[in-house]
């Protein structure tokens, strides 16, 4: 009952709307009927009184009329007799028919009575309800599992509707931290297509949660299958299928995406050239050159910006005899993201290996992009191994001026040493390589573990497309 609810959750206003919740056909309760008769009705009320009293003057005067006539009426039943005057007998077959009227009045009542209160109760019953599950949905996003359950509980008794109440009971369960009774209450949904929706996100996470990917890619693939125009199920479905090594299965599940326009183009491009990069790795890795290129290639193309793309398109250009191509994607890499495994690159795709050429090729990339410390740091690198010592100390003094990491002095020592054998100078360079700021590595941001190359998975923690180059140093 609505008082029940009331009293468990603290509601205190209690809005009704006369002649609306209660329909019976007495006009509603009393409260609303008072009112209706009460209010704007009075000029009608005048009228209906006025004409009662002529009634009645007309009977008493019919009356009197009728007893001043000469006559009698005899009434004879089995051995009585009874006579009275004309008028006195009228008047006893007018309250004859009042009180006939009178009992099929009541008996009309008493008939339509029960269903009238019946219809009256239900309806306080579904206003308790849906006061319980608004109540149940402000607890739970308030994150109060006590007030959230016990809501879920009365609404559920009050309202009989469990697609209306099993979510708040499912979310309830979660808060409280009982993940079979959630689990249970949102398999339940699962039945409902107005919750199957609601459920399967929640499944899925709850599946992704404890590892269990073969469920969490059958609720990935449902919803998605259900609300193709939602980001989610594509990005998760994307994501397990990447979590899995399917490269194209993860890339196919986020252009289907695009296509919809579930993912903005530029969120869908920067995913997938994390895919297609791995997907160039693989193709690489089997034999297959031509797809390797095709994929990577095609990675480069919707993420110019990301470092393995064209790192590695690069490489594949390079080994294909196309040099100047690579050099033309490494230019553009650099202008937008320097990167120490672009510099790397750069030298490797040079058709000319010769030491002092490679160090005329690091002089371009320095004059590229001025004051890059790992331009720097690579040129100074190209000038050890031609045994340039002057140019490869003037540039790693560059590298301490604007990034001064450990990699510095570690190559300082190399010179040193190359120059004037072990002494008190390399020891000076290492010991201020041991205090210098560690040099920047790939990084996971979901669980901070570093790599020495970039994955579209890391392997510690399984996160997609986590692991980025830090921020380091005044490059
Ligand atoms: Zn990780």
């Amino acid at each position: 009952m609505a008082e029940t609810g009331r009293g468990a959750y603290g509601g205190r206003s209690r809005r009704r709307h006369p002649g609306r919740h209660v329909a019976g056909p007495h006009g509603g309760s009393r409260q609303g009927g008072c009112r209706e008769r009460g209010q704007g009705r009075g000029e009608p009320l005048m009228r209906k009184s006025l004409i009662f009293f002529l009634k009645i003057g007309i009977l008493v005067a019919a009356a009197v009329w009728l007893a001043q006539r000469p006559g009698r009426v005899t009434i004879e039943w089995l051995e009585h007799v009874v006579e009275m005057p004309v008028g006195i007998g009228a008047i006893l077959v007018l309250l004859a028919a009042w009180i006939a009227a009178s009992i099929a009045r009541l008996w009309r009542i008493l008939r339509n009575g029960p269903g009238a209160f019946g219809r009256s109760r239900n309806a306080r019953r579904r206003e308790g309800g849906f006061r319980a599950l608004a109540q149940g949905w402000v607890a739970a996003s308030a994150g109060d599992a006590d007030i959230a359950t016990k809501s879920a509980k009365a609404a559920e008794k009050l309202l009989r509707e469990p697609s209306l109440t099993l979510p708040l009971s499912a979310r309830a369960a979660e808060l409280r931290g009982d993940a079979v009774a959630s689990a249970s209450a949102y398999k339940a949904m699962l039945s409902k297509p107005a919750t199957e929706l609601a459920a399967r996100r929640a499944l899925l996470t709850q599946a992704m949660e404890r590892g269990d990917r073969p469920a969490a890619l059958d609720h990935a693939r449902r919803a998605l299958e259900l609300r193709p125009k939602a980001d989610w199920p594509a990005k998760a479905l994307a994501e397990l299928e990447a979590g899995g090594g399917n490269w194209l299965e993860a890339d196919a599940a986020l252009v289907k995406a695009q296509k919809v326009k579930a993912l903005p183009k530029d969120d869908a491009g920067h995913r997938r050239a994390a895919l297609l990069i791995e997907e160039a790795r693989k193709a690489m890795a089997t034999g297959r050159p031509d797809q390797a290129l095709q994929s990577a290639q095609a990675a480069f193309d919707l993420d110019p910006a990301r470092v393995p793309a064209a790192t590695l398109l690069a490489r594949l250009l390079a080994k294909a005899g196309k040099h100047a191509k690579a050099v033309k994607v490494l230019e553009q890499a650099w202008r937008q993201s320097p990167h120490p495994d672009l510099a790397k690159v750069w030298g490797e795709a040079s058709a000319d290996q010769n030491p002092l050429t490679l160090v005329k090729r690091y002089e371009a990339l320095v004059a590229l992009k001025p004051g890059q410390a790992d331009a720097h740091f690579a040129l100074a690198e190209a000038a050890i191994n031609a045994k340039l010592w002057g140019v490869a100390r003037s540039h790693l003094d560059k590298v301490r001026e604007l990034a001064p990491t450990t990699r510095a002095y570690r190559r300082l020592a190399d010179v040193a040493r190359a120059e004037k054998g072990e002494g008190p100078e390399v020891q000076a360079f290492l010991n201020q390589a041991m205090s210098a700021p560690a040099d920047p590595r790939w990084r996971c941001t979901s669980c901070g573990t570093s790599h020495s190359d970039w994955h579209a998975v890391c392997d510690e923690c399984g996160a997609v497309d986590a692991i980025t180059w830090p921020k380091v140093g005044k490059a």
